[in-house]
């Protein structure tokens, strides 16, 4: 009997794989390519909410906690993915100056806003304002991870790479057993594809259709990632990740044209320079109103856990919230009340 089955093998279902793994749990990862998130993402992790100049809940943990799980995945799969990277915030006003250095006194911001401007040579992306930077900020190349970790998942005979079927899964008080596999528990991880689950498809997981481009732009010369009405992030060779948008109505897989214009014209705006898209692509981020992960056991069946609602930060809610329900799991204590699935009522389905 292995201990888990886990359904889907984006940020979320390798973050749990890896959890189980360092805990010495045995498990069979189920995942199709159905859902693209994870393969599309900028990949940037960067503490602050520069909107709101807010920080999500924990983050300063949770930024503690992926840096050392990253690494030892790198070293795992001999696959350097994570970055350090500056990000730097384009300010588009004095006005903007002045809320940056106001966000930069409150002492839960003050260790990730720094307190100089910066006045770059881009010579290629004018910024009269300047530009703040925020610390301890990186980006993680997650095809370059997934690719990497799910070829030792393939060595190790642990991925199977099919469509789950639910009306194949059975369980009992005592185990879960699917296609001949038996395990203690099973997690699913499947992204924008919970909608397909019935055991979990009435949690209200709305999902966020977002498009991004790659362009070759020679003399934009970033060494850093921006961020002003887009992102723009140096990929290296001259690439460039430009994104992203954010559509609630449409919930298709596939990029549009109005998406790709979005953002040419904000673009358009920002750069001076030439520039070629080589790549447009896009993905449905699994957001959740409230904007909070979704994790925890099903209210009926102790043996069905689910993490999910990773929302537009995947890359810093992936491992804090595997191993928050990792232990939940273990020790049958429900995982906090923030993150949890339970905050919102079941309806058999
Ligand atoms: C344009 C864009 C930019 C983004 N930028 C960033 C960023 O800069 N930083 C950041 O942290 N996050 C970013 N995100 C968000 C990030 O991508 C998500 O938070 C994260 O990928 C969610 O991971 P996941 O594993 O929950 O879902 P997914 O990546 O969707 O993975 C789910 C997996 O489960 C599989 N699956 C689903 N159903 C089944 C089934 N029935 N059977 C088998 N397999 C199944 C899917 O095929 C997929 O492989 C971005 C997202 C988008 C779209």
């Amino acid at each position: 009997m292995k201990d888990f089955i886990i359904v889907g093998a984006g940020l979320a279902g390798i973050s749990f794989a890896e959890t189980a793994l360092l805990h010495n749990s045995t498990f069979t990862v189920i995942s199709d390519k159905s859902q693209n998130s994870s393969i599309v993402a900028a990949g940037l992790y960067n503490p602050v909410i520069l909107k709101r100049f807010s920080l999500p809940l924990d983050a300063a943990k949770h930024l503690e906690y992926i840096g050392p799980f990253y690494k030892t995945i790198e070293e795992r799969v001999g696959v350097q993915f994570d970055f350090n990277l500056p990000v730097y915030r384009k300010f588009a006003s004095v006005e903007e100056q002045n809320n940056w250095f106001e966000a930069a006194d409150k002492p839960a911001l003050a260790p990730f806003l720094a307190t100089d401007i910066v006045r770059t040579r881009y010579p290629a992306l004018p910024s009269p304002f300047g530009f703040g930077e925020v610390l301890h900020t990186g980006y993680v190349d997650s095809v370059k991870l997934l690719d990497a970790y799910h070829a030792f998942l393939q060595r190790e005979d642990s991925l199977v790479e099919e469509t789950f079927d639910y009306s194949l899964l059975t369980f009992d008080d005592g185990y879960v057993s699917y296609k001949g596999i038996i395990a203690k528990h099973i997690v699913f991880a499947e992204g924008f594809g919970i909608h397909a689950n019935p055991h979990f498809n009435y949690l209200p997981l709305d999902g966020t259709k977002g498009e991004l481009l790659i362009i070759k732009a020679a003399d934009l010369k970033l060494d850093a990632a921006v961020n002003a009405s887009i992102f723009i992030l140096p990929l290296g060779n001259d690439l460039y990740k430009v994104g992203a948008t954010y559509e609630w109505y449409d919930k298709s897989p596939t990029p549009t044209e109005e998406g790709k214009k979005e953002l040419l014209d904000k673009l358009n705006e920002l750069i001076s320079c030439p520039y070629k898209v080589v790549a447009h692509l896009a993905g449905i981020r699994p957001t959740v109103k409230d904007r909070k992960p979704l994790i925890g056991t099903h209210p009926l069946h102790k043996r069905l856990h689910l993490l999910n609602g990773l929302g537009t930060r995947g890359v810093m809610l992936g491992p804090p919230m595997a191993k928050e329900l990792f232990e939940s799991i273990r020790s049958g204590i429900p995982v906090a009340k923030a993150n949890s699935l339970a905050r919102f009522k079941h309806i058999a389905t």
